[in-house]
């Protein structure tokens, strides 16, 4: 039965979609409401129905390909015909332009594929009696131990590419045990006498509500996992059974309000072209499993599935996040011009990716990756990583509502130093603001502050939380026997607290000793250069530490008194100013002076202009966001390191960041003439320049 779910009802202009679609199909259709039946090939005979909003008509179809031609048929209804909420049609072949967040770089022209992933409706009802109650808490535990059957499903099921993301499958079966969404939902039953379904939509909208508090976007975008574990229960409850993706078999684009980390496990990249989703942002799971597919998605479009209509023509720009809805002919010759290029590109930097990351001039240079999550290490040694650069160790402590145990840290860091043996993994111990740890610890105070970057965090927080700062210690130390670690602290903004971090970590060095816990004796201990006082008073630091690694992202902030996340002054975020040269200068100076390890893995070693810079000051190694690795390997390849120091002689003299960079593009223009001739510098990853 399909029912007309449109404002409108069936007038002309879906009587005309009806008719367009049953041309397409050798079979015929047949089209029933209460006992009269009109076939499906006249808009007229399907008018004489009269169908309002609310009507049920039954289809047959009768001929080869009936089950798709029922499948496409059922999908206009689903679509309402391309009507909008306020009842008008969108007109059908409108050349529209959107702009979302790229997340998975490449680009793709294919006809569009509505995957329904719309809300669960739940309606309220009152339970009257214990039974009742009894009866709706067992359901609610038979949803969840479906769905937890479900999810165990897709793991044992993932696919290659997206293996090392099975941790992410793990967070969602953590977050069905959760208690505040499995006790409190069982909770509310019992208290509300309210149905399981009503129960545990208000717990999800209470931990929105306490994720709305949060304003660093990668710790909010774990409502995203929330809600697509959630809505997994409800289908459950409700027995709907959502649009599976196994069942495309051609090759489209997929439109959907939202995918969950599921929806990626199955998808076929022999079918899926890419990936267009209307919620969604750089850091949800979903967009960061999708670009180990290495097909083009952009998400956050906000309303992609009231614009397209199932079969308009895309231009999905992976690179820029745009996307041109039915594009016209030359719009269309320009795009595969561009896609070309692209993969030409991709194809010039993937063969170098594996190859040292050498000067023609013969100097070695380091290239390591900048990870988040275990699950990306395999990403970073398949991307040519000799190492981990920067392993940032926030994610365990913000996907639940506790801080984790030593064994839970222990495990994720010991499969990364196994997994990058013999290279080096610098851990860095907790970076993070007092107010965006989702603890319900009691003996943590988690105040609100005015201003959290100048704040409770990061080396300050642990020094204030011994107890939480001791235990990730443990966990790196014992891990530290299974690889090659180094460890540093964030931060730091002078020397007693330096020396007052390396305090606490001699004494747990202490306690593993007394129970006869082995680790790594001789880790080396670092500083992350990142706070200008720190740069100030680099060759007294240099005296304690063993190493120094350069953290231009916040180091750009303080020094420039810019917020980094604040788009009103993200034009004055600065790189190339010139007292941010001057300061890693000064920090790579202090540190050979003093023997000590320099490196730098802030965001801008990922830009091949910034590179040209920081080669010229003298850093020879980099960690770097996974993507950008192959491309600063092949310029690397490309380069004579002392025709780049002779031809930067001066830059520290250059007065603004714009007289920096014209002078760095010149410079590069005729240092690298060939890669110019690529059109590489089209695909910088960062926000310089
Ligand atoms: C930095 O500040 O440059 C850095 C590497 O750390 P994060 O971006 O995690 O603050
Ligand atoms: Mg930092």
């Amino acid at each position: 039965m399909l029912k007309v779910i449109n404002e409108l009802g069936i007038h002309a202009h879906a009587a005309g979609q009806i008719v367009d679609l049953a041309g397409k199909y050798k079979a015929k259709l047949f089209l029933q409401k209460d006992s009269q039946e009109v076939g499906g090939s006249s808009i007229l005979s399907i008018l004489s129905l009269a169908c309002p909003k609310g009507s049920e008509v039954r289809a047959r179809i009768v001929g080869a390909d009936a089950k798709k031609f029922m499948g496409e048929l059922e999908r206009l209804f689903k679509n309402k015909f391309g009507e909008t909420e306020t009842g008008h049609y969108r007109p059908r072949k409108k050349r529209v332009k959107m702009r979302g967040f790229p997340v998975s770089p490449g680009i793709t022209i294919g006809k569009a594929h509505h995957l329904d992933r719309s809300r669960t409706t739940i309606v309220y009802s009152k339970l009257i009696n214990k039974k009742e109650v009894e009866r709706e808490i067992d359901r609610f535990k038979h949803a969840v131990d479906m769905a937890k059957e479900q999810i165990q499903k897709f793991k044992s099921n993932i696919p290659e590419q997206v293996k090392g993301y099975a941790f992410v499958l793990d967070t969602h079966l953590m977050i069905l045990d959760d208690s505040l969404i499995f006790d409190s939902t069982i909770q509310r039953i019992q208290r509300e006498k309210v149905n399981a379904g009503w129960a545990l939509k208000k717990s999800v909208s209470t931990i929105h509500q306490l994720f709305k508090k949060v304003e660093d976007e990668y710790i909010g975008r774990r409502m995203d996992d929330v809600d697509s574990v959630s809505e997994r229960v409800l289908n459950n409850l409700t027995g709907v059974d959502p649009d599976s993706l196994t069942e495309i078999q051609k090759e489209v684009i997929i439109v959907a309000h939202v995918l969950s980390p599921c929806d990626i496990v199955e998808i076929n990249v022999k079918h899926v072209m890419g990936i267009l989703t209307d919620v969604g942002g750089r850091t949800s799971h979903m967009a960061i499993m999708s670009e180990a597919l290495e097909i083009p998605v952009v998400v956050g479009l906000e309303s992609a599935t009231d614009i397209i209509v199932d079969g308009d023509l895309l231009i999905v720009d992976g690179n820029t996040g745009d996307i041109i809805i039915n594009p016209d002919p030359d719009t269309i010759i320009t795009y595969e011009d561009k896609k070309k290029q692209y993969y030409r590109y991709k194809s010039a930097i993937d063969r170098v990716r594996h190859l040292p990351a050498e000067t023609s001039d013969g100097h070695k240079i380091t290239i390591k990756a900048n990870i988040e999550f275990l699950g990306e290490t395999k990403a970073a040694i398949e991307n040519g990583a000799e190492g981990i650069g920067l392993y940032r160790t926030e994610y365990l402590y913000m996907i639940k509502n506790h801080f984790p145990d030593e064994q839970t840290l222990f495990d994720d860091y010991s499969q990364i130093a196994k997994m990058v043996a013999p290279n080096p993994v610098t851990i860095r111990t907790l970076d993070i603001a007092s107010d965006k740890i989702m603890t319900s610890d009691s003996e943590i105070g988690v105040s609100k502050e005015d201003n959290p970057a100048l704040g409770l965090r990061s080396i300050r927080f642990c020094l204030n939380e011994r107890n939480v700062f001791k235990t990730q210690l443990r966990a790196i130390l014992r891990a530290s026997v299974y690889g090659n670690f180094r460890l540093m602290f964030p931060m730091i903004s002078g020397l007693g607290q330096f020396l007052e971090a390396k305090r606490v970590l001699k004494s747990v060095m202490r306690s593993l000793e007394r129970e006869g816990i082995e680790y790594n004796r001789n880790i080396p201990i670092g500083i992350l250069i990142e706070i200008p006082s720190a740069t100030s008073i680099a060759d007294i630091l240099a005296k304690h530490a063993d190493f120094f690694s350069i953290g231009t992202n916040d180091l750009i902030q303080y020094a420039l008194a810019i917020d980094r996340d604040n788009e009103h002054v993200a034009h004055l975020y600065e790189p190339f100013h010139p007292a941010v040269l001057r300061m890693i200068h000064q920090v790579v100076t202090a540190g050979n002076n003093e023997g000590v390890d320099v490196s730098l893995c802030g965001e801008i070693a990922g830009d091949p202009l910034a590179i040209l810079i920081l080669l010229s000051l003298g850093l020879e190694e980099f960690s770097m966001n996974i993507g950008s690795i192959p491309l600063i390997k092949k310029m690397i390849r490309m380069l004579q390191l002392g025709e780049v120091r002779d031809n930067f002689k001066g830059i520290l003299n250059l007065p603004t960041s714009k007289k920096v960079e014209s002078f760095v593009l010149k410079k590069a223009q005729s240092l690298l003439p060939d890669m110019f001739k690529d059109d590489v510098f089209r695909y910088r990853t960062t926000g310089v320049g």
